[in-house]
């Protein structure tokens, strides 16, 4: 489980406190309150990753909404406020298990290392399969590759574990048909001793019933028959590495204090943070400088209404796609309809539920997040790209001058050409995506990773010395070397050759990157499956060092040639 903070456990506190209010007094306002305070913690969970709690609070947000906004309802019969409270206290209790004394010093004994300091995240992976399917051996065996506690149990066996898995992925006794009755109530009961964990369902048939009664039973993911152990290891991945994400930033455009003062307020209450200007005017300067993710913008204001200030903003390329949702008291729907056309994404009418508010803000954000998301990353990897790489080290090169520590490394796998060429391009893909995760698995996530071009990688690593991320990364393009990747006929193993430049030798972006290649370059013609050092001489080429003798391929101490 990761560390829950106090900020969370105290917000917890006062949603319990909340709802003994509203058990007291039995008012629709302290209903609200609790509903708000409800909304605020499901906001803080989801920013730190904890889906399975978020999903446990979703759904008591489900049954609140239902009762929400009218008055006559309240104080809600006995037996629906027993169910909240019961729901409550799962989601209380759950938090609350991660607090104890015996979990923080478990934790703080766990760690490794200072390099490890930032991964949190449980590793404990339990799958419910047959013993000896080969989905699950194989499942197994990567996912312990990997980093991973996998741990195999029987349908309707209980894992036997203090710590609440990272995830559990079940495989059906019958591939391709619908999981049978007693399956469905073994999710179930898995589903309510772990609400936090994933829960992956493998093999399950493409109908909408089958899935429905699953993610009724408590599947997070229904994946479909196929390559089903590739697919559920990179979404593991993805679970154990997702970074928390930035806090949502509104930028509203409104010439009334009053609607500003209201609609902040709103916001704040669900964890979203906004700036507010009156003058519309001023919006391409605060905007260059806050960054928002979406525009609140009123309708009608002084200078100009919403929809000039919208197509205005539109212009520039930047903001093409960001989204503007206008607040209006409008009700004319094809005054509406015309301020959608001209570049607005959502309208709502003043005054507006702050809930509705939130929840629209959030959608919307997150879909253009994982729109900008997807120009940045490559899609076969989920790493960065080749341009945003650049930047990335531009940026972190930035931060690090003049007397921090980056060092910067290039990769590449050796005659990769010959693994196309003999096994096809699909288990090409796949030894790259596995040099992928491997990377992933093993470095920060304060450290950047891109895919540089089809077989190449770049990597840096800030606040690092050049010794202990030349002992890393050559500790990982040994471990590389031993993983089988899987053809149609067996298995087969792929290297690396790894170039590295560092700071203070290397001090632009350019030239860092360029000595990595150097030295990569070099790796290749001394044999490759082999990591070298660039360090520049007096002449200012750059000489490649071998840094310490291996049992493997050597690297040793000493100037090794010079590449100009
Ligand atoms: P070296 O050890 O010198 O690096 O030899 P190499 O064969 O790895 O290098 P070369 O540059 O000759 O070949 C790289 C090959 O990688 C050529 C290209 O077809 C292939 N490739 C590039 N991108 C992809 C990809 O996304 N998937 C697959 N399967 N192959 C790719
Ligand atoms: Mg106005
Ligand atoms: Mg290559
Ligand atoms: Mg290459």
């Amino acid at each position: 489980m990761p560390h829950i903070p106090h900020s969370i456990i105290a917000l917890a506190a006062t949603l319990e406190s909340r709802w003994e209010n509203y058990r007291t007094q039995g008012d629709v306002d302290h209903f609200v309150e609790f509903t708000l305070s409800l909304n605020g913690l499901t906001e803080q969970l989801n920013r730190r990753h904890l889906p399975g709690l978020v999903r446990a609070c979703q759904e008591l947000e489900n049954t609140a909404l239902t009762l929400f906004g009218d008055s006559s309802m309240h104080p809600i019969p006995r037996d629906q406020a027993n169910a909240i409270s019961r729901q409550l206290s799962i989601i209380l209790t759950e938090l609350r298990r991660h607090e104890t004394p015996a979990t923080l010093t478990r934790r703080q004994t766990d760690d490794p290392g200072d390099r490890d300091n930032a991964c949190h995240q449980p590793r404990l992976v339990v799958i419910v399969g047959p013993a000896h399917h080969v989905a699950t051996q194989a499942l197994s065996e990567q996912l312990s590759f990997f980093g991973f506690t996998p741990r195999q149990i029987r349908w309707n066996e209980m894992p036997n574990t203090d710590e609440p898995p990272l995830a559990i992925v079940f495989i059906p006794e019958q591939e391709g048909r619908a999981y049978p009755p007693n399956a469905v109530t073994g999710i179930m009961s898995l589903r309510t001793e772990f609400p936090t964990s994933y829960f992956y369902c493998l093999s399950v048939p493409t109908n909408l019933q089958s899935i429905v009664l699953l993610q009724r039973a408590g599947a997070d993911a229904c994946l479909p028959l196929g390559n089903k152990v590739n697919d559920v290891l990179s979404r593991i991945l993805d679970l154990a590495q997702t970074r928390e994400q930035e806090m949502h930033r509104v930028l509203i455009v409104e010439d009334s204090a009053t609607a500003i003062a209201h609609v902040r307020r709103s916001l704040s209450q669900h964890g979203i943070d906004s700036r507010a200007i009156s003058d519309p005017r001023l919006l391409l300067e605060v905007a260059a400088e806050y960054k928002p993710d979406a525009i609140l913008m009123d309708m009608y204001m002084p200078f100009c209404n919403g929809v000039e200030v919208t197509s205005a903003l539109r212009q520039v390329p930047e903001y093409h796609s960001l989204p503007v949702i206008y607040l209006s008291s409008e009700s004319d729907i094809a005054q509406q309809v015309e301020a959608l056309r001209l570049g607005g994404d959502q309208f709502l009418t003043k005054p507006t539920n702050p809930i509705i508010l939130a929840a629209v803000v959030k959608t919307k954000i997150e879909r253009y997040r994982e729109m900008l998301s997807s120009t940045r990353h490559d899609s076969l990897t989920g790493l960065f790209n080749h341009a945003t790489a650049k930047d990335q080290i531009e940026r972190m090169l930035y931060d690090a001058m003049p007397d921090g520590r980056l060092v910067v490394a290039m990769i590449d796998i050796d005659r990769f050409k010959s693994i196309n060429d003999r096994f096809g391009h699909p288990v090409g893909d796949q030894v790259i995506r596995s040099l992928a995760w491997l990377l992933r698995g093993r470095l920060r996530n304060t450290d950047l990773i891109g895919r540089y071009g089809g077989e190449e990688f770049i990597v840096a690593l800030p606040d690092t010395g050049l010794e202990r991320a030349t002992q890393l990364l050559d500790q990982i393009r040994e471990d590389f070397s031993t993983l089988p990747h899987a053809h149609a006929q067996g298995t087969v193993r792929a290297t690396f050759s790894c170039g590295v430049a560092a700071l203070p030798n290397f001090t632009t972006p350019s030239s860092i990157i360029e000595a990595a290649d150097a030295a990569l370059l070099h790796a290749k013609r001394s044999g490759r499956n082999c990591l070298l050092v660039a360090t520049p001489d007096n002449e200012r080429s750059v000489v490649c060092m071998q840094m310490e003798q291996t049992a493997h391929r050597g690297l040793q101490f000493g100037p090794f040639a010079t590449v100009s």
